[in-house]
């Protein structure tokens, strides 16, 4: 970073200048440290995420203890002294937001506020004179450029723990997932049971340890939050595990039948819970859509950005299909939603016969599928859209014992022309498969040909 260029304001003033702003700043700042301390900690204390991890009084203490030293140090800049050591405290700083994961979005807000108010300060104390604005701007200058440097780091090193994450979480995966599920399964039936027997013995103090400190419960929390980050079915298992140690297991007794029967629900109930968190993993495991088996959709900007990056460094071409399936509600009326889904398995199986093992097919939405086609140029993808579909119209798909259906598609084709945003390209292609249902579906349409889409001029069968 050019750290010149951050201060130009401190640079172009002349001496004197700059030690009437310095000292002004100085003053203004020592004297309001305390309430720009406090203004700063009410706009992390109004946001919920980061009010409870400010809630402990030792991260308070410090950081607010951090905060004082970090604005008195920056009113001694100087641009003409040790910059280098400036900027290397501001990404130090941002550094350590990133470990804490602090939001910087609130490092920001409460800066500005820091700013407005500091302002203020210093127009009503030189009555709004020429030389205060000078030291507002310069204040302000210094201000933004320590935040500049600090969420440069930020961002890079919130970057690296999310790829840190995401790999540890791959890599959890990649064990052994059928067995982990067996020892959990058991896990948990082994503490249930030690549950109920210890109802027939006549201890008078259970035998057995709270379900959360379980095996099962220990799981759960640290490993579990790992692989399953973020799920639902999670949450709801954690729910679970608190209602039966403080809502059943105290009232428990061999005596109360409807105790056990209220036990013994919950436990079945974290049994499914568990059973459908496996499943789903089994889809995410390979990141594959599990009806369908094309890759799921929150990988396509990955993908298509790692793409459109090669397509311009090498100038190969690159193309993308969206395929959509005609009047598939009626399928689903028609016949049932497994029949439908029968539908969209092979639909998808044609699919991915037909392209090659380089290319990219996403599951985009319900019935529609976006091909991501490698090397491969306007001319090819319109031609290969063309043999989707015609093989489609072929491939007829049983939904019933006795009875078949053939579905169709409609297919945009859009080849990628530079734009660097990949949403461009996959908005293209959806316009000329708009183009596409609108002249009478079962037809291929390519970006930029829409307005000369007529039934003669767009390929198909019509
Ligand atoms: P159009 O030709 O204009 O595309 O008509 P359409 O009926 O195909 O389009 P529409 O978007 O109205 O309906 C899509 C239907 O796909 C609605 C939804 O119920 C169904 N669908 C989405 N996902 C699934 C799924 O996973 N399984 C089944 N069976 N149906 C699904
Ligand atoms: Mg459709
Ligand atoms: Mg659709």
């Amino acid at each position: 970073m050019n750290g010149r260029a951050g201060v130009l304001g401190w640079l172009s003033s002349s001496e004197d200048e700059r030690e009437a702003a310095r000292s002004t700043i100085v003053r203004i700042v020592h004297q309001e440290a305390d309430a720009l301390v406090a203004a700063f900690y009410e706009v992390f204390l109004g946001d919920t995420q980061s009010a409870q991890f400010l809630s402990h009084n030792v991260v308070q203490d410090r950081l607010r203890h951090s905060l004082r030293k970090w604005l008195l140090a920056l009113v001694e800049f100087d641009p003409l002294a040790d910059i280098e050591a400036f900027e290397r405290r501001q990404i130090e700083i941002g550094e350590v937001h990133a470990r804490l994961n602090i939001p910087n979005n609130l490092v920001m807000e409460g800066t500005t506020l820091i700013k407005t108010k500091v302002a203020d300060k210093i127009a009503t104390a030189g009555n709004h004179s020429p030389s205060a604005f000078h030291a507002i701007i310069l204040f302000n200058e210094v201000v933004d450029y320590a935040i500049r440097l600090m969420s440069t780091a930020y961002m890079s090193g919130a970057n690296r723990r999310t790829k840190t994450e995401e790999a540890f979480r791959i890599f959890s995966l990649g064990q052994d997932i059928n067995l982990e599920r067996e020892t959990q399964r058991a896990a948990l039936m082994e503490w249930s049971h030690s549950v109920l027997l210890s109802m027939l013995g006549n201890e008078s103090e259970p035998s057995h340890n709270s379900f959360a400190a379980s095996p099962f419960g220990l799981w759960i929390r640290h490993r579990a939050a790992v692989l399953f980050q973020g799920s639902p079915l999670l949450d709801k298992i954690q729910h679970l595990i608190r209602e039966v140690d403080t809502e059943i297991l105290p009232n428990i007794s061999s005596s109360q039948p409807a105790s056990l029967v209220m036990f013994q629900r919950r436990i079945d109930e974290i049994k499914f819970l568990l059973n459908d968190l496996f499943k789903l993993a089994a889809g995410v495991e390979n990141g594959r859509d599990p009806l369908t088996q094309t890759l799921n959709r929150r990988f396509l900007p990955t993908v298509l950005g790692r793409e459109i990056s090669l397509s311009k460094k090498a100038g190969t071409p690159l193309s993308v299909l969206m395929v959509d399936l005609d009047h598939f509600k009626t399928v689903n009326d028609r016949f049932g939603h497994p029949a439908g889904d029968a539908v969209l398995s092979q639909t998808a199986e044609t699919i991915l016969n037909n392209v090659r093992a380089t290319d990219f097919v996403f599951r985009y939405g319900g019935e529609e599928f976006l091909i991501v086609l490698v090397e491969t140029a306007e001319s090819q993808a319109h031609a290969l859209a063309e043999r989707i579909r015609t093989e489609l119209t072929k491939t007829p798909i049983s939904v019933a014992e006795t009875e078949s259906i053939k579905v169709t598609a409609s297919i945009g084709v859009a080849a990628y022309e530079g734009h660097p945003d990949y949403e461009y390209l996959i908005n293209a292609a959806d316009a000329a498969l708009y183009a596409a249902k609108q002249n009478g579906r079962d037809c291929v349409v390519v970006a930029g040909d829409e307005s000369g889409t007529s039934a003669l001029s767009a390929s198909g069968q019509r």
